[in-house]
């Protein structure tokens, strides 16, 4: 069956939903060790929650550093560009 198929090749896509809720606090050191080691095991086996997670490292760090030299302004034009779109 294709659907055994597709679970054992992502063993772990179960935790992706709380993997990705908790990659914040885990960013923000908030976690207790044993959440934190469940989430490295599981970014260890899954690369998209890999992917997400150095995003959002990588924003944390531009939004953190609040220096407007640091971010893309293309990023911010775009940003705008969309909401304008949006609304
Ligand atoms: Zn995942």
């Amino acid at each position: 069956m294709r659907t055994v198929e597709e679970k054992s090749a992502h063993p772990d896509s179960a935790d992706c939903p709380e993997t990705v809720e908790k990659m914040s606090d885990y960013l923000e050191n908030e976690l207790d060790s044993g959440t934190k080691s469940r989430l490295e095991t599981h970014f260890s086996n899954c690369p998209l929650c890999m992917k997400v997670l150095q995003t959002l490292k990588k924003t944390i760090e531009i939004f953190r550093r609040k220096e407007p030299e640091d971010v893309p302004p293309d990023l911010d034009a775009g940003l705008r560009k969309k909401l304008k779109t949006e609304l």
